[in-house]
């Protein structure tokens, strides 16, 4: 069962039913990816629709942000929970370090992703980085022939959206992954670089205003996510946006 927010279906799924899923996935043959989508996810895939068939292709699509969970409760099609991107990453490198997996950590400036592997290394000793590479380069070749031949079975793209979305669709059969999962700005708290909100700022749902606080230059990109909640009410108001098995 998937909820329509705003022309974006959501899996409906508690984060351990995530991990569940992430886990599946993993054993079945072929490529497979997943999106953590959140307002500004949403509001943009309004605009460019191939970015919203890419979210929509993924095998899992995870509700990352508090205002896609209100919208959905606006809508009248409520979403169980919120599942953090970083706590899903968190949770499926447990599980590659249980199995013995290989992972490979894509995005961020120069220097991050190594910063990140290490410290993951550090706390799940099991697992095998198998490869590194910033998120700043020109040209996508050479970055998905070092990935195929890292042999990863997990793929961290932290290239921010909608980049990173697109290149797992692109490329994603040919990098011989099993799974890849699309995490922003995970690899900059892995490395430490950013902090997350306290647990108390979590648990009231402010972890937008925490960010909002230590990164004042995203009030831009912020100021337009209340629109995520008009929009949904007028939906709502107007009697749609329902459906989806
Ligand atoms: N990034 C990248 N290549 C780019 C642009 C961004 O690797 O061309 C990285 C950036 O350094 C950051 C992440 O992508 O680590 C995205 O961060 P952002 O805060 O925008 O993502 P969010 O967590 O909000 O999805």
């Amino acid at each position: 069962m998937k909820i329509n927010v705003l022309g974006v279906r959501f899996d409906n799924v508690t984060p351990e039913e995530a991990l569940e899923r992430g886990a599946q996935l993993m054993e079945q043959p072929g490529f497979h990816y997943v999106v953590t989508p959140n307002p500004e996810f949403v509001l943009a895939a309004e605009k460019d629709k191939e970015f919203q068939s890419v979210l929509n292709g993924a095998d899992l699509v995870i509700p990352d942000g508090i205002g896609v969970i209100y919208s959905a409760k606006l809508l009248g099609t409520p979403l169980k929970s919120r599942v953090p991107g970083i706590e899903f990453s968190a949770d499926m490198l447990a599980h590659m370090d249980k199995v013995g997996g290989r992972v490979f950590l894509l995005g961020a400036k120069p220097g991050v992703a190594e910063q990140a592997a290490a410290n993951i290394s550090k706390e799940y000793p099991n697992l095998t980085i198998c490869g590194t590479h910033d998120g700043y380069f020109k040209e996508d070749a050479p970055v998905v022939q070092i990935i195929k031949e890292s042999n990863a079975d997990l793929l961290f793209v932290c290239l921010g959206a909608p980049r990173q979305e697109k290149f797992m669709a692109k490329y994603g059969p040919e990098m011989g992954v099993k799974l890849a999962m699309g995490l922003g700005g995970s690899l900059d708290v892995y490395a430490g670089v950013v902090e997350r909100a306290p647990e108390s700022w979590q648990k009231l749902n402010l972890e937008w205003a925490y960010r909002l606080v230590k990164e004042p230059k995203r009030f831009g990109r912020m100021a337009k996510l209340p629109l995520v909640l008009v929009k949904a009410v007028l939906i709502r108001l107007s009697g749609g946006m329902k459906e989806d098995a």
